[in-house]
């Protein structure tokens, strides 16, 4: 049995033993919402700006949450250091919970709680210093006044289409257009171009997340004397900028060099996109909520 403890429901239980009902409308019907956090050196990155998005959601599809911010607040840092962990991707899900068949939420009276933090997978180094290829796809992004994106709902059957779509044309992230063929994000990343100093990322409504590494590098970015802006702009703007770049919590800030087989400037990571990893990476240790009471220092 591992030694890998999950945070469930109102207890910790071995990996193994983390199971939940097949009558979850979590499970049955994707009801529910989640986070996606990371934990940098013992600091948890934005953790409250994490929670806030949650019980927003969480609010928006009427689903209360059985726990007080600061109570979930202090069950993500225990899941943390139960499982002795300083760098992790923690995952946060609160489900509708166990119900009968029906769609009705009236039957489920008791959401589910799930946190689940495992030692970061980080994407390849290599992939930061040279940049990845993404392809636009066909599916469109979820319209934001069926389906607001403000709300990070367990149902991401749009962003897993998308992924497959990107898959099958042998890219590793796609680009999702909304209805009217704005460029609204990645299947789960948010996207930003640069032209002639201005950099762009697509405004919520939209069809994009607004991410919370979205928000810090609109921060960045303004700290740093960038003219940034929230507009929206097309393929043709995406294949003829001078940089792009997606971020999110797991592909953090990741230079964009080809897009649907078209070169993104000369082909390599740009400058403006590189000093705005490099301030990212300086904010990540220490804008957020420290676990540990001494900091960690890593021996390799
Ligand atoms: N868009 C989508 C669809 C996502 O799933 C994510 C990941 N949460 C993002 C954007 C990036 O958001 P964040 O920076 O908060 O991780």
């Amino acid at each position: 049995m591992s030694d890998k403890w999950i945070f469930l429901n109102d207890r910790f239980v071995k990996k193994e033993e983390a199971v939940v009902s097949v009558y979850d409308h979590g499970f049955l019907y994707g009801d529910g919402v989640f986070e996606g956090i990371r934990m940098y050196s013992g600091n948890v990155f934005r953790l409250d700006d994490h929670i806030k998005r949650l019980y927003e959601s969480a609010h928006s599809i009427m689903l209360e949450i059985p726990y007080t911010k600061e109570e979930l607040n202090q069950l993500i840092v225990e899941t943390l250091k139960k499982n002795e962990l300083h760098d992790a991707y923690i995952r946060v899900v609160i489900s509708r919970g166990v119900g009968d068949l029906g769609l009705s939420p009236f039957t489920c009276h008791n959401p589910g709680v799930i946190i689940i933090a495992e030692p970061l997978a980080l994407f390849p180094k290599e992939l930061y210093e040279s940049g990845i290829e993404v392809v636009s796809v066909p599916s469109r992004r979820n319209r934001s006044d069926v389906l607001s994106p403000k709300v990070k709902s367990l149902n991401y059957l749009n962003n897993i289409l998308v992924k497959i779509e990107a898959s099958l044309a042998g890219a590793s992230e796609a680009l999702m257009m909304n209805d009217q063929g704005y460029i609204a994000e990645g299947s789960g990343d948010n996207v930003f171009i640069i032209k002639d100093g201005i950099i762009k990322t697509p405004p919520g409504y939209i069809g994009a997340l607004e991410g919370i590494t979205r928000n810090v590098i609109i921060e960045l970015a303004k700290q740093q004397g960038f003219d940034i802006r929230e507009d929206v702009f097309t393929r043709h703007d995406v294949y003829t900028a001078d940089e792009v770049f997606l971020t999110g919590t797991a592909a953090e800030v990741i230079a964009v060099v080809k897009v649907d087989g078209r070169k993104i400037g000369d082909g390599q990571p740009g400058e403006v996109t590189k000093q705005l990893l490099t301030g990212f990476r300086n904010a990540v240790t220490k804008d957020g909520t420290k676990v540990y009471e001494t900091s960690h220092i890593q021996v390799s």
